[in-house]
């Protein structure tokens, strides 16, 4: 497997991988009467594109294989967990297009339970009480190359560490005080079973059970018994919990659970120019290097829909990225072709001038419009047309003008003709300049003769534009983002703020656009012809709209690079 998956080495069906071909010889050998998944969400922030990848996957088997799969909240710290990222998971899940019908659970929900098999592994003897404190307990853990040194606090008897955790339960103790650690073997290579903590102190509110606990399990203890008690089959997670898993294993082992889910591990999603990363996204939240959790330039789930991503095409990106074993970066440029690919069949076309230059065609009359008719998309004849309004003051885009254009340039510049999309072909006649000599206005002359764009005579225009007519544009804001970090590999160098792209927001103003696009939906993404796919913000409004650009029409990033504008 390659280090890099690219655009080109990405494959578009979804295909087979190890975890399917493991589902498939359990059921096939009765391993597995059924499929049960689940996705496993900790409510500290919001989703972002590697939850897609897991979502995709657990829900996507289980509804391969006939089967289920679980929403579970991962709710064991009360401290970094919110109600608010709760709802947001629920919606963001429901938007990438999954349903968990009537299996929405949290580990919070066992609690009970687990604290009661937390006492079942104290009674016989697998878990004591450790008063010692975390900082010795550090020390005395080991290393990779050395073993670590039992606690003396190891040898207490079952009936001590009984009443010690009843105490810990009642809140007689403040937070760091002790904890509960199952005994296993401090001197095993792996160091998740040098005693590892499974339940400590917090007094801390709840979001679901309030006050009633002030010890909480930890992931390692709540996760494998949860999927016990759902009865998951295949408990599917990312590579970095391998090691976890002999852990996961034991404790399954010594606890009377109703069932034996096994764990199941594949590389995370990793993407080039971006992090994936909920404690660094929640930084960035935090101190507001971006506008929100929903800031289009981040990304997460609630990101790209502001950005106008369909569900759609992550979804396609995550199956042209498939499942795998072995790590890998993912070129940001296939999520980039994934949402091209999706959006380019059913993305209506519209016309929007960014930076506006001023035509004015002086053999047409003054005070006279006309309306033309606009196909709503080239591939697509059932999706219709739309009457846009033309007349002697139109606006095209500044970079499609040159004064002194090089040879291949042929756009408009002095004494040349073009076509207006839609409209007519047209002749730069004369340039109109400020004091300051920038060009502020064309004065143009068309030929009647060319209405829809047709040459009667036949005679060769090699560029067709986009442009808006001054008498019904409106005015919009735009904001054109590009990535959020400038390298690829961010934080490579230890401080990943350091690397936050300062170009990754552009807002463009007095941008203008044809009236039908006054009313659009927010979340309904359009093409704007020649530019590039983009949705209204719900920050515009009918009289001033604000468009995101969802993205480009191509590449232009490797450009940027190139040339480093
Ligand atoms: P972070 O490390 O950013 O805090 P997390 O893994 O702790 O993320 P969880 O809410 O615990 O976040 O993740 C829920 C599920 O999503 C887990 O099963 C986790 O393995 C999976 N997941 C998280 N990040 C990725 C990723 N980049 N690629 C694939 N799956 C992921
Ligand atoms: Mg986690």
């Amino acid at each position: 497997m390659a280090d890099t998956v690219t655009a080109e080495s990405g494959t578009a069906e979804v295909g087979r991988d190890f975890i399917r071909d493991i589902i498939q010889a359990d059921l096939d050998s009765g391993r597995a009467a059924s499929v049960v998944t689940r996705f496993p969400p900790e409510p500290n922030g919001f989703l972002h594109l590697g939850h897609a990848k897991s979502i995709c996957l657990n829900f996507g088997v289980a509804s391969e294989f006939g089967g289920k799969c679980h929403l579970r909240f991962d709710d064991t710290n009360p401290v970094k967990e919110e109600q608010l990222f709760i709802d947001s998971i629920q919606r963001d899940v429901r938007w990438l297009g999954f349903d968990w019908g009537e299996n929405l659970f949290y580990a919070s929900d066992y609690f009970e339970q687990l604290y009661a098999w937390a006492e079942h592994l104290i009674e016989t003897g697998h878990a004591y009480v450790d008063d010692t404190p975390p900082e010795a307990m550090r020390a005395q853990r080991g290393t990779l190359t050395e073993p670590g040194q039992n606690s003396p606090f190891r040898y207490r008897t079952p009936a001590e560490n009984l009443d010690l955790f009843r105490r810990m339960r009642a809140g007689e103790f403040p937070n760091g005080t002790c904890v509960l650690r199952a005994k296993i073997d401090m001197a095993s290579g792996n160091m998740n079973l040098r005693d590892p903590v499974l339940y400590r102190i917090l007094h801390a509110h709840h979001p679901r059970t309030g006050d009633a606990w002030c010890i909480y399990p930890t992931y390692d203890f709540a996760h494998g018994q949860s999927d016990a008690i759902e009865r998951i089959t295949h408990s599917v997670c990312t590579l970095e919990f391998e090691d976890h898993k002999p852990l996961y294993d034991w404790l399954i082992g010594n606890l009377p659970v109703p069932a034996q889910p096994k764990q199941y591990e594949f590389a995370r999603l990793n993407v080039s120019y971006t992090v994936l990363s909920k404690r660094i996204l929640t930084t960035l939240v935090r101190d507001g290097h971006v506008s929100g959790w929903d800031d289009p330039r981040m990304p997460t789930l609630a990101g790209f829909r502001r950005r106008g991503v369909p569900p759609a095409a992550l979804r396609e990106f995550v199956s042209r990225v498939g499942v795998a074993r072995a790590n890998s970066v993912v070129d940001v440029a296939m999520l980039d072709s994934a949402i091209r690919d999706t959006l380019n069949p059913i993305a209506p076309r519209r016309m929007a001038v960014l930076r506006p230059l001023k035509l004015i065609i002086e053999n047409y009359p003054e005070g006279q419009t006309e309306t033309l008719e606009a196909i709503n998309h080239p591939d697509h004849p059932e999706l219709g047309t739309r009457p846009i309004t033309f007349g002697r003051e139109i606006y095209v885009e500044q970079d499609d003008f040159m004064e002194n254009p090089p040879k291949k340039f042929y756009r408009l510049s002095p004494g040349k003709e073009v076509r207006l999309r839609y409209g007519y072909l047209v002749t730069c006649r004369e340039i109109i300049k400020d004091d300051a000599g920038t060009v502020i206005a064309l004065r143009c002359t068309y030929d009647p003769e060319t209405r829809g764009g047709n040459t009667p005579d036949g005679r060769k225009v090699q560029a067709t534009l986009h442009w808006v007519a001054a008498a019904d544009a409106v005015e919009a804001e735009m904001r054109l983002y590009s990535h959020l970090f400038a390298r690829p590999d961010p934080g490579a160098d230890g401080d990943v703020l350091a690397d936050l792209n300062p170009g990754s927001l552009e807002v463009l103003t007095g941008c203008l656009v044809e009236p039908a696009l006054a009313a659009a939906a927010p979340d309904e993404t359009v093409q704007f012809e020649r530019t590039g796919y983009f949705v209204a913000d719900k920050d515009g409004t009918p009289e001033r709209p604000v468009f995101n650009r969802t993205v480009g029409l191509r590449d232009t990033w490797a450009k940027v690079q190139a040339t480093g504008r």
